[in-house]
């Protein structure tokens, strides 16, 4: 018998590679996870499936062209369906469920997580772009509406459990580790050549077009770099970047002390995904377990900071700070999409980054609107960079 009653679910971006893993983890533990809302964009036959599967409370279809096949497919059962980008944010206010597993790719997962937090709602983030965007006001308002930020990116949920009984203990500094992602050792005289279906494929993890891409450029790191200054509350110069092939240790964090602790295991983006579900507790699985004795040869080394441009941009906005890393975030996103369509060369996405960078207006403390409107403008400026 379960002692502790059911956690109401509410997955946002469910039919994406997180989301999907999400819920084979909630199957993986009847009585533990009740599924309450479930959202896509625009794959609506996959939602669909996942509904009649699982039976939420509510769907969200955030492209209304396909509003009306997923209402006819549920018509004969009770769950609600709502549809259009707005309706991602009314339903993420609702008092329909204890924890939201923020799992929409890019900034459009901004709003609804601002929206589950306002409301109280407890975040699994696997959304990193949300704190890259709006970092300070995103966890100002966890802080005031005293919500836990439970990370489910890999490396941050690793600091995060490397943290577990530190609560007075000073960080000296992270170790975010990088697989170094699909060009590890490539100079730009192949990465010049390189096309969408070489991006996609990386040696360790399998996950989304946008991360994917993000991976093989580095900015992935980048980004992940933002995240841990706002989860964590680092500077940018106690945030260390590792390039570590195997992806055995997904993250290290030393103490004042000189101590440094690490979690360690088989990439497999399930165990962070549980963890973040069901923390504070570990729940029992199959997964495969780490035989050190096959992992005898742990090796690290430094990012080619040269090569990975990306990578050195999303530094440059760490640093800076102020909306820089918004539209850094907004550029890179317009560039990833036009390099996902071969509208744009491997290495031309770091110069539209750059050039978006340079062009908008630096605002130092940007409001939420300062931030809604840089992001406008860099994607506007940047689609025009690439002709979208
Ligand atoms: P996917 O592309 O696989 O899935 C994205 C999800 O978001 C889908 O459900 C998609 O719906 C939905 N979505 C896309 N665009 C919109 C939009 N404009 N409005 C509403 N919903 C939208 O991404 P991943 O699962 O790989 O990644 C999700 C997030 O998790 C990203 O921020 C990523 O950085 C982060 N993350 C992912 C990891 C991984 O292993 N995949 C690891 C660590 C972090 P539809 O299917 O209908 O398009």
């Amino acid at each position: 018998m379960n002692e502790l009653p059911q956690k109401r679910i509410a997955i946002f971006g469910s039919t994406g590679s997180i989301g999907s893993q999400a819920l084979e983890v909630i199957e993986a533990h009847p009585g533990k996870f009740s599924v309450e809302v479930l959202t896509a964009n625009s794959n609506e036959e996959l939602l669909i499936k996942q509904a009649l599967k699982h039976n939420p409370n509510i769907v969200v279809i955030t492209d209304e062209t396909k509003t009306g096949k997923v209402k006819e497919a549920l018509a004969t059962t009770s769950i609600k369906v709502f549809a259009g980008e707005n309706a991602l944010q009314e339903v993420a206010s609702m008092d329909v469920y204890d924890l939201m597993l923020a799992a929409i790719v890019g900034y459009a997962g901004l709003k609804p997580t601002l929206n589950a937090i306002n409301a109280g709602k407890a975040i699994a983030l696997a959304n990193k772009e949300t704190l890259v965007v709006a970092g300070e006001i995103v966890m100002q308002a966890a802080i005031v509406k005293r919500v836990p930020i439970l990370p489910v990116d890999s490396e941050h949920s690793a600091i995060f459990q490397c943290l577990m009984g530190e609560m007075r203990n000073p960080i000296e500094k992270i170790i975010l580790t990088a697989s170094g992602g699909p060009f590890l050792g490539r100079k730009t005289n192949y990465l010049v050549n390189v096309k969408r279906e070489h991006a996609l494929q990386h040696p360790n993890w399998n996950m989304g077009a946008k991360i994917s891409v993000d991976s093989a450029t580095l900015m992935n790191k980048g980004l992940e770099m933002i995240e841990a200054k706002w989860l964590f509350n680092l500077k940018p110069e106690q945030i260390q970047v590792l390039i570590h092939p195997q992806s055995i240790i997904h993250s290290m964090v030393q103490f004042e002390d000189g101590s440094i602790k690490a979690q360690m295991g088989l990439p497999d983006m399930k165990l962070p995904i549980q963890y973040a579900l069901a923390f504070p507790e570990r729940l029992p699985n199959k997964f495969p377990r780490c035989d050190f004795r096959k992992y005898n040869n742990l090796t690290f080394d430094e990012p080619d900071y040269r090569t990975f441009q990306n990578l050195s941009l999303a530094i440059e906005a760490l640093k800076k700070g102020g909306n820089l890393p918004c539209i850094l975030n907004a550029a890179n996103e317009i560039a990833v999409y036009a390099f996902l369509k071969n509208r744009l060369g491997f290495l031309e996405m770091t110069d539209v980054i750059e050039k978006t960078m340079q062009k908008i207006s630096f605002i130092e403390k940007p409001s939420l609107d300062d931030y809604y409107q840089s992001d406008g403008e860099a994607r506007q400026y940047a689609a025009d960079l690439v002709q979208l």
